[in-house]
């Protein structure tokens, strides 16, 4: 009988929690151990809970540190096992909600891995466009949709059209001047998409672009966030009803600490701004959860940029990725404060604003 009291009265405080915490979610991934860098001699320091798989704990040297997150993925979670917990986020852009995915973390703890994946075994990316257009030949022919997606860099606080004629070229981020308050990027380019072949053509567009202007695309690429814009604009052929949905996937820049002595030039500048950006996500993830009544969108290119995906009834999955090694305790440790922080309640005015 205390058992089913104490079960009945977690579940009620699941169920306060997701009324309280909305639309965000916050999971970790971690990844396995065997491939990474420099990691001889290393061993695992992370343990899970076979009761609980929304708990981590941390063992080293005597210590113990346990987190609490929505979802755990132990490293032996297949990408398809990652993807059904996230495809009914992917699904509801069709219904028109804005979605936005950020893989979170330190170089080389998997973020690539998770949202673009490799040749054979494709990451969040090309799942959730191949089941869009699974979904919506379902609803044919009562509805119409139209899929684009546009792909973006942004590097040292400046935005970058991955998909245009002009790799150099930066983008703005301006207000439409409908006085509707919405955000768009004058010069973005926009693909439509129907078929596998297209989206291997455009993923392979964006990444010869990220790399040619750039001397090392493995550097440069654990700098810079990435992001793929997806657009999902239907129409019901009989009623003319419309519904327009906006999925973000975002591959964040790492989140590894950079030694202020060591850096100076080009490398501070980098670090400043991955700092800036990635305190600035966690700060409107954190207001938004928090229904704080200002929420900083303001402050960085990336939150400004998704300012609209992120605000109002949209949908936000922070990925976060750790390594299990005792060599990447303290930059562990870190990522996971940050998805403790994004996770964490202040109870505030209901009311989310910009
Ligand atoms: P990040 O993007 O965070 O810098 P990557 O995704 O590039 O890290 O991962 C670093 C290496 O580890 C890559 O070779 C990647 O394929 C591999 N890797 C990462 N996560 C996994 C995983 N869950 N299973 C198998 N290999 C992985």
């Amino acid at each position: 009988r205390k058992y089913k009291r104490e079960m009945n009265l977690r579940k009620r405080c699941h169920d306060e929690l997701v009324r309280l915490r909305g639309n965000i979610r916050v999971f970790c991934r971690v990844r396995p151990v065997g491939q990474e860098a420099g990691s001889s001699g290393s061993r695992s320091i992370v343990t899970f809970n076979p009761d609980d798989d929304a708990l981590l704990h941390l063992a080293n040297k005597g210590k113990l540190m346990t987190f609490e997150l929505d979802k755990v993925f132990p490293p032996q979670t297949t990408q398809e096992e990652v993807f059904q917990e996230v495809q009914s986020l992917i699904t509801s852009c069709i219904d028109g909600y804005n979605v936005c995915i950020f893989a979170y973390g330190q170089t080389g703890a998997g973020k690539t891995y998770t949202m673009e994946g490799v040749a054979d075994n494709p990451g969040i990316n090309q799942r959730a466009l191949q089941l869009l257009f699974a979904e919506v030949s379902e609803k044919a022919p009562d509805w119409e949709f139209r899929i684009t997606v546009s792909m973006v860099e942004i590097y040292n606080e400046t935005l970058r059209n991955l998909l245009g004629d002009n790799p150099s070229e930066r983008l703005e981020i301006k207000m439409c001047p409908d006085g509707s308050g919405q955000l768009y990027v004058p010069g973005l380019t926009e693909i439509s998409v129907q078929s596998v072949e297209d989206i291997n053509r455009v993923f392979n567009l964006g990444y010869v672009n990220r790399a040619t202007a750039c001397t090392n695309l493995n550097e440069h690429s654990s700098r810079s966030h990435a992001l793929l814009i997806v657009t999902v604009a239907g129409v019901n052929t009989t009623t003319g009803h419309r519904t327009s949905g906006k999925l973000n996937l975002v591959d964040l820049a790492g989140s590894e600490r950079i030694s202020r002595s060591g850096a100076e030039g080009c490398r501070l500048r980098e670090a400043q701004c991955i700092n800036k950006s990635l305190a600035a996500l966690g700060d409107v993830i954190h207001a938004l959860r928090s229904r704080q009544p200002h929420v900083p969108f303001r402050n960085s290119r990336l939150t400004y940029l998704l300012q609209d995906s992120l605000s109002g009834d949209s949908k936000t999955l922070m990925m976060v990725q750790v390594s299990p090694l005792d060599s990447n305790m303290s930059e562990s440790v870190c990522s996971l404060k940050f998805a403790q922080r994004v996770r964490s309640v202040e109870l505030g005015p209901a009311s989310a604003t910009r």
